[in-house]
């Protein structure tokens, strides 16, 4: 059992008191009185925050989850010790002797609990159902959705995400039988229309992939990929680093979709010093705080959610109670878990707790203590 006193963010608002969690890794005991913002970000006690949530993690500590191995808890282990408390891996597009691999080495971790790292909730499969003139950072390995393929995988670690351009080959027509599947389909990599994003969400697609990015951008008379979410979404993930979209941007984006939440797509490079390291069957750089291919295309990231969550606050101007949101709570919504994302009696214990300039001090994943 661990005990926390200080700030706590709940549902409901901060409090000041106590939180207890219970010999399953669940929250007990959760009593105090509310106290505003300004209070706890003037004080000096600790401020309990539901963990982070990242939806889309391809790396860091040196590890690319393609590679398969003890690559996964690796990478866990880094972006718990930046608050991280649950994540999906997130796997590149690939030849499928790749991906088979890589599945291969999380289920294990998609399955077990108490690896004193951040949970693994499962996979985010990002391609290699994309467009080809879309790739960002991804190795030219597309193919159309295939649905032996996905269930093939699927049965061997949980796709909790996938993301595909609604425009390639029959890839819309397959989305109804993916949310039947219970994997959440995702519009991305795309250089789909409007109406073919409108179409995609009529059939039951619920987000976009690192909005903005390598997708079809708004001009007014052409309004893209990117004015099907900003018209339509409920949700959309963006990458809060402040290089891959700018602050304007994410300000517009937050006005318009009630439920954006962040992601780091995150590469083996994050918590590593400057160098080259694998993203996928692709080798990256990373300097000056950015991640590229050879030709400068941005590669994924070295952000972190911890620092994520200051960007929101320092300098996109949030408050930390809506931040939180944003790092945490509408990630958990979107994959429908109610016990994870809040910090409320019976919830999982999963906890990031910050001081007053929201370093993380101290991180619990389910109960157990696994930063100090
Ligand atoms: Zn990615």
């Amino acid at each position: 059992m661990s005990v926390f006193e200080g700030f706590i963010l709940t549902p409901k608002g901060f409090m000041e008191g106590r939180l207890e969690s219970d010999a399953s890794g669940r929250i007990g005991a959760l009593v105090g009185h509310a106290v505003d913002e300004s209070t706890v970000r003037a004080g000096g006690a600790g401020i309990a925050m539901p963990g982070f949530i990242d939806l889309h993690v391809h790396g860091g500590a040196g590890h690319d989850i393609m590679e398969g191995g003890d690559a996964a808890l690796q990478v866990s282990r880094l972006h718990a010790s930046h608050g991280t408390t649950s994540l999906l891996a997130t796997t590149m597009t690939a030849p499928q002797e790749d991906l088979d691999l890589a599945f291969a080495a999380l289920a294990p971790l998609c399955f077990q609990r108490g690896h004193y790292a951040a949970r693994v909730l499962g996979v985010h499969l990002e391609g290699p159902y994309i467009s080809e003139a879309r790739l960002g950072a991804q190795p030219a390995f597309v193919r159309p959705a295939n649905l032996a393929e996905i269930a093939r995988l699927h049965a061997v670690a949980p796709i909790r995400l996938l993301t595909l351009a609604p425009e390639v080959s029959n890839n819309q027509a397959l989305i109804a039988d993916l949310v039947a599947m219970e994997i959440r389909v995702q519009l991305g990599h795309t250089t789909g229309t409007y109406e073919q994003g409108v179409q995609a969400l009529r059939c039951g697609a619920t987000g976009f992939t690192h909005l903005f990015n390598a997708m079809s951008a708004l001009h007014h008379r052409d309004p893209g990929m990117v004015g099907a979410a900003l018209a339509h979404a409920e949700y959309a993930e963006i990458i809060p680093d402040l290089l891959h979209v700018h602050p304007g941007a994410m300000r517009a984006a937050l006005r318009a979709i009630p439920r954006l939440y962040c992601v780091t797509d995150s590469t083996a490079a994050a918590g590593m010093p400057d160098g080259d390291y694998q993203l996928g069957r692709h080798t990256v750089t990373k300097c000056l705080g950015g991640v590229r291919l050879p030709d400068g295309t941005l590669a994924g990231s070295v952000l972190t959610m911890d620092a994520a969550l200051r960007n929101l606050v320092d300098t996109v101007g949030l408050t930390l109670q809506d931040a939180s949101r944003r790092v945490s709570t509408f990630a958990a919504d979107h994959l429908g878990l109610q016990d994870r994302g809040r910090l409320a009696p019976g919830a999982w214990a999963d906890l990031a707790i910050v001081d007053r300039d929201l370093q993380v001090q101290q991180v619990w994943v389910e109960g157990a203590l696994v930063k100090r």
